[in-house]
């Protein structure tokens, strides 16, 4: 329920909860330093000169402030953002549709664009190097092609899957950040700060429990809080402390290191049926009855970093400390290359 979904109407349905909380400018951005301070710099020579700010690329897992970033150059430029996704363009009219109706330095959002169709990135390319578009008029023996000039725009572009981003795509941003799982001590104060504008009182040592438990992630630690808050509120109490934080994330099935159920499935499929691997994604994804990308984009990363899960060429594999954490019994040849 808390986890980091892409679904669409899930993400409807949060609006107005995320839109409250959504930071407006850099200063009220947690974290990401080098991203912040690189950013400002070149908005600020963009402001300078008058100019566009260079086509940026965001990636990283979901929920870690790729579209906030985008809303915070926009308004830090005064521009006008156009959001869209990757797999909302379906034909070159709706791409064509939302370039021309772009001011002089105004930004396209387009949020996993990863999966943009082929044809359709081929028609960014000349929008984006050259503010130029080619648009194909009629059909049969009438068809003519016809160029428009563009705005000078800026294109931001945000992926969970930066690797399957096609190279000539990837080399038409100037700009590529990399956003990073945060720190624990940086997603209790997102999580004091929202607690503030959700006007609800929170105990240091509270808000550190549930940042630990977030998974690195911003959008998961703000979930969080916010059913923290319900149970604690459910319970008859005013403010929310260590001890009601504890009851109500255990009722999630969240342990310390922020695995839910899901995460320990996925091990527990590798450890158990395929004796810690290797073992293929679309094999854990069909035992699942999960969707193998989903595994790729929001549950992969964190096992991957919190060192539970390793990506081999022959499929996953669970990691020493995967069995350790799952209290099972090492099998024989892990404990041979640990002697
Ligand atoms: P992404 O586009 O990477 O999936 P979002 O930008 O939608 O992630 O972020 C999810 C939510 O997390 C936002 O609504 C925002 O409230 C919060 N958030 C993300 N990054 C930060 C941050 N650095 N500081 C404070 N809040 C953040």
């Amino acid at each position: 329920m808390f986890k980091n979904s892409n679904d669409s109407s899930w993400k409807k349905q949060d609006k107005s909860f995320e839109s409250s909380i959504r930071p407006n400018y850099f200063d009220e951005f947690m974290g990401q330093e080098k991203i912040k301070k690189q950013l400002e710099i070149l908005i600020g020579a963009s402001l300078k000169r008058q100019e566009s700010l260079c086509h940026c690329l965001f990636s990283g897992p979901p929920g870690l402030g790729k579209t906030t970033l985008a809303n915070i150059i926009s308004k830090t430029l005064n521009t006008t953002l156009v959001s869209t996704s990757g797999p909302v363009l379906e034909k070159p009219a709706d791409l064509a549709g939302l370039l021309t109706s772009l001011k002089e330095r105004d930004i396209l959002f387009i949020d996993e664009i990863h999966r943009l169709a082929k044809n359709i990135e081929e028609y960014l390319y000349p929008a984006m190097e050259e503010f130029k578009l080619d648009l194909l008029i009629d059909t049969g023996p009438n068809a003519r092609s016809v160029q428009i000039t563009l705005n000078k725009f800026t294109l931001i572009g945000a992926t969970t899957r930066s690797g399957i981003i096609s190279s000539p795509m990837r080399s038409r941003f100037i700009y590529h950040a990399r956003l990073d799982y945060y720190p624990s001590n940086i997603l209790a104060q997102i999580i004091e700060r929202s607690a503030n504008i959700l006007n609800t009182p929170i105990t240091q040592e509270a808000s550190h429990l549930i940042a630990k438990r977030a998974r690195g992630t911003p959008r998961i630690a703000n979930n969080l809080l916010r059913w923290v808050r319900d149970f604690t509120q459910m319970a008859g109490k005013e403010k929310i402390d260590h001890d009601i934080s504890i009851k109500a994330l255990n009722m999630l099935y969240i342990d310390d290191l922020g695995l839910d159920e899901m995460d320990k499935k996925i091990l527990s499929i590798i450890i158990d049926q395929h004796e810690g691997g290797p073992v293929g994604i679309n094999t854990i994804a069909i035992a699942l009855g999960e969707d193998s990308n989903s595994l790729i984009e929001v549950y992969e990363p964190y096992l991957i970093m919190q060192g539970f899960l390793k990506r081999t060429p022959r499929g996953r594999e669970a990691t020493k400390l995967a069995y350790e954490h799952m209290k099972k019994k090492l099998p024989k040849k892990m404990m041979e290359i640990n002697q």
